[in-house]
């Protein structure tokens, strides 16, 4: 069920109008629901339940400490991607314990600081990563549990820039090379071998290449298992899609379905293997959790009827939402009040100098100059890619809890944009 709904005629986020938040915050401004937040983690934690399983939201997705925390509550760990991110995960009151460290190009410093913090994980991605490794959790008299990230070369039929698990692809250790390599990491004496890994893409509407990945993950582990080297857990990363809305778009998998499909294949799995020894599932989602939960409040500053197009000019702009000027992503995008004024089709575009700068194209809307507008489903990848381009302040965030609006962080100022810059003496 969707918590973004019209009530007379106003767009609310559960129980608060839109409007009432564009007065009180301003624009432009995401708007969380609480609700919809909890009710995607319990997706995921009632698949799991029962079962030794370890749901670790991937939070480049969106790292804002009360969402951290409010699925830290949950019992949710956390997929990090840099040092910065475990002290996110710190600062929101997270167990490091159920953090996972992924990345192709982790630093020295900040295996260090995840070492201190005694993380479940690190998924390494390389051999000389494997041997720095070694070497920090040598100097610091530690062993650090490792994964390895095997690129399985399944296709997830995704947009290129977020399709990760093929060949020609910069992530992971080779399908063909992971058995040498996890005989490298086993002789390697501050490390201990704990699982393997993988993550083949973004927004898979369809589970049919997570279940492929998972096969070729599970032929691995069988031999490691035959040299005698024993996985404790299998990571089959993130990746679920959720519904942009676009016409003729295929709706994405229901959670519940996949992680339903993907248990009955290990549990056939460790059946057939006859030693009874259970194997801990750890997934990575990060869209699947936050996507659906955000919109994007922004408002119409003009109306431009060019030669060829009509421009609606509105105060969001690519440094808040980069994913359509990045991914030419298709974003659903809804006024926040139904007015009288004549629907166009326009283009909705940003204040930034740059064509590249627009946040949906060719869309009948019925808009006037001042209208409130949201951009929906902009939970993910939204606010976590934001930038100061054009020394613009970041968008605040809020989170509605029923019928109270919590801001969870306030808009940068522009003095906040220059603070640690100085002029030469
Ligand atoms: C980005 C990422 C994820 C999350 O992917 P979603 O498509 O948002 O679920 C999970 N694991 C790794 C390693 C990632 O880089």
């Amino acid at each position: 069920m969707s918590q973004f709904s019209y009530q007379d005629g106003v767009l609310h986020a559960e129980g608060v109008s839109l409007s009432a938040i564009a007065d009180q915050f301003g624009t432009p401004t995401y708007v969380y629901s609480k609700a919809a937040l909890l009710a995607n983690f319990a997706a995921y934690a009632d698949a799991c339940a029962g079962r030794d399983a370890l749901v670790c939201y991937a939070m480049k997705a969106n790292s804002n400490l009360a969402i951290l925390d409010l699925l830290a509550r949950q019992g949710a760990g956390f997929d990090i991607v840099s040092g910065g991110e475990l002290q996110r995960v710190l600062a929101a009151g997270g167990d490091p314990r159920k953090v996972i460290f992924s990345g192709v190009g982790k630093s020295a410093d900040e295996m260090r600081l995840a070492l201190s913090h005694d993380i479940l994980c690190f998924n390494v991605e390389s051999i000389p990563e494997l041997h720095r490794l070694n070497e920090v959790a040598g100097a610091m008299g530690k062993t650090a549990r490792v994964s390895l990230r095997v690129n399985p070369n399944v296709d997830p039929k995704t947009h290129p820039y977020i399709a990760t698990g093929l060949k020609a692809s910069k992530f992971g250790v080779a399908f063909d090379d992971a058995l040498a390599t996890y005989r490298t990491a086993a002789t390697l004496p501050h490390l201990e071998v704990a699982g393997i890994d993988c993550h083949i893409g973004s927004q898979l509407l369809d589970d049919a290449p997570l279940l492929e990945a998972l096969d070729r993950l599970i032929e691995l582990i069988d031999k490691l298992g035959d040299e005698g080297i024993v996985l404790h857990h299998v990571d089959i990363g993130g990746g679920i899609g959720i519904d942009y809305r676009e016409a003729g778009e295929a709706a994405p998998v229901p959670v519940g379905d996949y992680l339903g499909r993907l248990f009955a294949k290990i549990d056939a799995w460790r059946a057939a293997r006859h030693d009874g020894r259970p194997i801990k599932v750890i997934f990575e989602p990060g869209r699947s959790i936050v996507g659906d939960t955000g919109v994007l409040l922004t408002r119409v500053e003009f109306l431009k009827h060019g030669e060829e197009k009509n421009f609606c000019v509105v105060d969001a702009a690519m440094n808040d939402m980069a994913r359509p000027a990045l991914y030419q992503a298709w974003m659903d995008m809804q006024p926040v009040a139904r007015g009288n004024a004549e629907a166009l089709t326009y283009d909705v575009v940003g204040p930034i100098c740059e064509s590249g700068d627009w946040l949906a194209r060719d869309r009948e809307l019925a808009v006037a100059p001042g209208d409130l507008l949201v951009m929906h489903t902009a939970g993910a990848y939204g606010m976590t890619m934001a930038s100061n381009y054009n020394t613009r302040g970041r968008a605040a965030e809020i989170i509605v809890d029923g019928t109270v609006s919590h801001e969870v962080r306030k808009r940068e100022q522009p003095a906040d944009l220059f603070a640690l810059e100085s002029l030469i003496k």
